[in-house]
């Protein structure tokens, strides 16, 4: 094992350029706008701010990619969590198409961003959803045909099981092949949106954690250890750890620690039996495996979770799961593990809001954030600068709260998980 994680991002950290050190936050400075968070959604909104002439302070705790968007899957996903059926049955046909095309046009900016300012992310077209049963399959078969009827969604196409062999190297039921999915590397695609919001004009300040924000009349004060921003909005891009800064949110952010691995490069016979066309996958099961390969030809391999302590050493955990479904890879070591906190919400719908007029919110994409989050900086941007009929289609989405208190949330969230996990079982 190169390190069950010399840097939190593991593999990704390791197959990345490191950038040149950023400064802190250590006096008392002046901004339009305050972003807290430098993962993909800050990152994003800090862009697009900066290319509208906004003056941008972007503090961030760690560096650059430190949390989720540096140690994903980088998997893009078509959608939402919840079926375009189900949105429409819950918020209607006007909402849910609306939220659809915002999710679409996500998945958009996204190609076109890393393009842009980080084309060695490598976006690859193609994903897989594969089907841990029979029942899965027919509700994927169902999902393409409202998509195709209802969306004009001509992407996606079923797979039986003998051609979701040949694509993937392993057995399912069948499945979805969806070619506006896709996968890139996460933290190459991080690091390119931090470069092009820097060369926008934005001041991203690493090693910067905000500890308050304080608002009063028309401005808000984001208090440091070593500083403070002054800034009209402040905007909170801060994912699983919103509850930090904004406890009034803890009811609706949960965490799962998610778990991922990368093998050593697959020697050639196995490269070309595994995922032969490229494509990302990520199976039905509520305990999910994804996957995909590497450029450098690993297999990057993420099946098991947490919900509370984290285990010593994850790399045995992952693997043994890795090995169910690709038993060829016995003689392959991995070499990387690392695992990252997911936040998720009660409905699996991204939360956007405001915690008073101008401090704006967006968290819990509920690990489909690699496309989500491009569109949640954007339209908190947009918010920002004056228009937030957008952002307001995704704040209207009703938030549900985890139940339990501060004491028996998280245990009760846990168990509630792990019930899924046994469930997957059966
Ligand atoms: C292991 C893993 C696998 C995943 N796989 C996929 C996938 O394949 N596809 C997909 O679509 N989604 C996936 N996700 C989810 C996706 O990564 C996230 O939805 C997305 O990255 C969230 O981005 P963000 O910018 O909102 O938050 P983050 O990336 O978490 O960024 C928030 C940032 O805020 C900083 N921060 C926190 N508190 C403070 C503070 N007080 N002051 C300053 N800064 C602060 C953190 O250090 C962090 O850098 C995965 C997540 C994980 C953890």
């Amino acid at each position: 094992m190169k390190a069950s994680s010399a840097a939190p991002q593991g593999y990704y950290a390791a197959s990345s350029e490191t950038p040149a050190l950023r400064g802190a936050l250590n006096s008392d400075m002046r901004a339009d706008i305050c972003v807290i968070g430098g993962g993909f959604t800050g990152l994003t909104a800090a862009l697009h701010l900066a290319r509208a002439g906004a003056r941008v302070i972007l503090l961030e705790a760690e560096t650059v990619g430190f949390a989720a968007s540096g140690r994903n899957g980088g998997q893009i996903h078509t959608g939402y969590r919840m079926s375009q059926p189900g949105l429409e049955k819950w918020l209607g046909r006007v909402h849910a198409h609306d939220l659809w095309d915002l999710c679409e046009e996500s998945k958009a900016l996204v190609r076109a961003l890393a393009a842009e300012l980080a084309p060695e992310a490598n976006v690859t077209d193609g994903l897989i959803i594969a089907a841990h049963d029979r029942a899965a399959l027919r509700e994927l078969g169902e999902e393409i045909e409202h998509l195709s009827k209802h969306y004009s969604y001509s992407a996606a196409r079923m797979i039986d099981a003998n051609e979701t062999h040949r694509l993937i190297g392993a057995d399912y039921f069948g499945g979805k092949l969806d070619m506006g999915g896709g996968h890139l590397h996460p933290l190459r695609y991080a690091r390119g949106l931090a470069r092009g919001a820097e060369t926008a004009g934005a001041t991203i300040l690493e090693h910067s954690r905000a500890r308050s924000i304080e608002t009063s009349g028309k401005k808000n004060i984001v208090y440091g250890e070593s500083g403070k921003v002054t800034a009209d909005f402040v905007l909170l891009a801060t994912d699983a750890f919103s509850a930090d800064l904004a406890p009034e949110l803890a009811p609706y952010i949960g965490h799962v620690e998610s778990f991922m691995s990368a093998t050593a490069p697959l020697p050639p016979a196995l490269g070309e039996q595994i995922l032969p066309m490229n494509a990302a996958v990520a199976d039905t099961r509520h305990v999910l495996d994804y996957y995909r390969k590497s450029d450098d030809g690993r297999l990057l391999f993420a099946g098991r979770e947490g919900y509370w302590n984290l285990p010593a050493d994850i790399a045995p955990i992952v693997r043994r799961r890795m090995l169910q479904v690709f038993p060829m890879l016995k003689s392959v070591p991995t070499e990387y593990a690392w695992s990252g906190t997911v936040g998720i919400t009660v409905t699996r719908l991204p939360h956007f809001g405001r915690l008073s007029p101008r401090v704006l919110f967006a968290h819990g994409y509920s690990g489909q954030g690699v496309a989500l989050t491009s569109i949640g900086g954007k339209l908190m941007a947009e918010a920002a600068l004056g228009n937030s009929g957008r952002f307001d289609v995704m704040a209207r989405v009703p938030a549900k709260k985890f139940p339990g208190g501060p004491w028996l949330r998280k245990p009760l969230v846990a168990a509630a998980l792990f019930a899924f996990k046994i469930a997957d079982a059966f």
